[in-house]
């Protein structure tokens, strides 16, 4: 009986079986009501034979021993009559007749609530035991180190520093630094986030306390908020150690402060609860809350503020050489033939998350297994990618190669334009791995924290900004949604340069509101200005963005070879950081040279320039 489907059914039809036989039972053993008065007269006349008290209910027998009940209003004023007449009297406390009555009224919700318990529970996949007791008792499993999570670099790098707090609390509050409380992991399902949590607390041989959010919200009142509290406790008591809280945008999502439904008031107090404890504990019991999300974006600001879970960190999906090493580690769990070529594998899979990638190496074992194989062979991989892939585009979280294609010409389009362009800030890291709701992204880091831009600077900028688009323009021909974002950031710079900062001739030095919100805030010190103005400084925005557009399109038609050499790169390796760029770039100036000196020279007297031609081969 392993379906709670059919084990609540059972359930549901052994208490309705339940339920009918006692109301029968009822009917049978109930007498015959007599009213009280009744009952009274009779007692005058001295035909009662016995009574039996159930608080104020009463059963008896008549002098011809038919059973009869009543209820009796005020038994003290009877008790002396019953005397009188010489009626045998038994009782019994109330109590028993409450809990009976209680029942008989409870049970039919008793079974509604009990059907409902269990069709609503989802199947426990939690870390701890089945067993009431052993809820919050640390997880002791084998031990996962940071050598067990592949391709998370940057995020390992992090978290290296709470391994250490937490190694030597000690040491880190010694002058009265307070030592962090919180992290929080965002990232998509499956890339590693627990993953990386127990990866800490083994790293540190500290307890690890684990829950997830959903866990806490009960249907019954308080029990998340007493849950968090008991975790707490059981916590304080293995302290140093780690509470891992996994979806916690279950508890923790925004307030709302108001009117509320009975389960979001469950869960505010649960909410409550967390933000209660995680003040509540103090220095020396070394305490670390690491919290998962997919949706950072709906988190309650509280949850977020410095003392709290004041870290956050992203865990992207894997790009390349991400998945090649996740793959290595779960390849080592398997039996494979030793011509099995990772790499190509990993380049096979673009979006996948650790989590399929370990779910692929799996699938693939088990195909070579199911066909008596002595070891995994390459085509077991295929095979068990078709079946994952297949199952993933259903949810359509795979990026088709099409978008990958639009995205890796768009992205290098802002990094192009951004190169060639003078006054601009260094390129830091280009993806066309899938981020929240951005297909890709191009970072630039300013070298030192500007407090003031240039006019070149802001215009360039907005060509930066211009040249996805104009690249996907540029290739395909085509107008795609992709550019949204950046259209939304030039059209905000554009529209301060011109109302606020002054910089254009055609507006001049003034500041303007610029439709109904007014970007200075206080409308008091700003010009209030005249529908022709308005029609201009749109005018005007709309021309700066336009020049920029052809900037960048220039910039892009003119280093169209680098365009396509830069997006070949990117299809590749997915991520690339300054240093890979600029190793694209200088193969293309080079080969640019080459064309250029060949076709110079195809045009020129050529017995002259023998040698300087040999010399570019060499
Ligand atoms: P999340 O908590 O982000 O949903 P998990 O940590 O539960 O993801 O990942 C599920 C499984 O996927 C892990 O147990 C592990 O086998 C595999 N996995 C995910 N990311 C990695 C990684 N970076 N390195 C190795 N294995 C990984
Ligand atoms: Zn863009």
């Amino acid at each position: 009986m392993r379906n709670p489907v059919q084990l609540g059914l059972l359930l549901l039809a052994l208490t309705a079986i339940g339920v009918f036989g006692y109301n029968v039972y009822l009917r049978e053993t109930t007498p015959p009501q007599r009213a009280y008065t009744e009952f009274l007269a009779e007692l005058r006349q001295g035909t009662i034979a016995k009574v039996h008290f159930r608080g104020q209910a009463l059963t008896g027998e008549d002098s011809a021993s038919r059973p009869f009940g009543t209820f009796v209003p005020d038994v003290g004023a009877l008790v002396p009559l019953l005397l009188e007449k010489e009626v045998a009297i038994t009782g019994e406390a109330e109590v028993t007749s409450g809990v009976a009555d209680g029942l008989k009224t409870l049970l039919p919700f008793l079974l509604i609530l009990g059907g409902w318990l269990i069709f609503s529970k989802k199947p426990s996949q939690g870390n701890f035991g089945a067993g009431r007791g052993s809820r919050f008792t640390p997880v002791k499993s084998e031990r996962i180190t940071f050598a067990d999570v592949a391709g998370i670099t940057e995020a390992k790098e992090e978290l290296q520093e709470i391994v250490e707090f937490l190694k030597n609390p000690a040491k880190h509050s010694r002058l009265g630094g307070r030592i962090p409380k919180g992290v929080l992991l965002q990232g998509a399902p499956g890339t590693g986030k627990t993953l990386l949590a127990k990866a800490i607390a083994g790293e540190a041989s500290v307890a690890f306390f684990s829950m997830g959010g959903s866990d806490f919200v009960e249907i019954f009142a308080g029990v998340g908020a007493s849950r968090v509290r008991e975790l707490f406790a059981e916590a304080k008591k293995s302290a140093p150690c780690l509470i891992f809280i996994d979806e916690i945008d279950a508890i923790g999502g925004r307030r709302s402060g108001g009117q509320n439904s009975g389960a979001s008031d469950e869960r505010e107090q649960t909410l409550n609860a967390l933000l209660v404890e995680m003040d509540g504990f103090d220095s020396e019991k070394t305490i670390i809350m690491i919290a998962a999300t997919n949706r950072p974006d709906i988190l309650d600001p509280a949850l977020l503020r410095p003392g709290r879970f004041d870290r956050q960190i992203t865990i992207s999906l894997p790009d390349v050489k991400g998945r090649l090493k996740i793959l290595e580690v779960h390849a080592k769990k398997i039996i494979a033939i030793p011509e099995i070529d990772l790499a190509a594998i990993a380049r096979s899979i673009p979006g996948f998350s650790g989590a399929e990638i370990a779910n692929l190496v799996n699938e693939a074992a088990l195909t070579a297994a199911k066909r008596n194989k002595a070891a995994v062979e390459m085509t077991d991989f295929e095979e068990a990618k078709d079946k994952i892939v297949m199952g993933l585009e259903r949810k359509s979280i795979v990026v088709s190669e099409k978008d990958r294609r639009l995205t890796a010409y768009h992205e290098a389009g802002h990094a192009i334009v951004g190169l060639l362009l003078e006054e601009t800030d260094p390129l830091h890291k280009i993806t066309i791995i899938p981020r929240g709701r951005a297909m890709g992204l191009t970072q630039q880091v300013a070298l030192d924290e500007r407090h003031t831009y240039s006019r070149e600077y802001l215009l360039n900028r907005i060509a930066i900004l211009m040249g996805g688009r104009a690249a996907e323009t540029l290739v395909f021909n085509r107008l795609t949604t992709g550019a949204s974002n950046d259209i939304l950031q030039a059209t905000e710079i554009a529209a301060r340069l011109v109302c606020e900062w002054g910089m254009s001739p055609a507006i001049g030095p003034i500041a303007y509101i610029r439709g109904s919100e007014g970007f200075l805030g206080e409308s008091g010190k700003v010009k209030p200005h005249s529908e022709m103005i308005a029609r201009r400084i749109d005018h005007e925005i709309k021309h700066l963005i336009g020049g920029c557009y052809d900037q960048a399109a220039d910039v892009l038609k003119k280093h169209n070879r680098f365009l396509h050499k830069f997006a070949e790169a990117l299809l590749l390796n997915e991520t690339m950081d300054a240093e890979e760029v600029d190793i694209v770039y200088r193969r293309y100036l080079k080969e640019r040279d080459i064309e250029r000196l060949l076709t110079e020279n195809g045009g020129k007297n050529d017995s002259t320039n023998t040698h300087e031609q040999t010399e570019v081969f060499s």
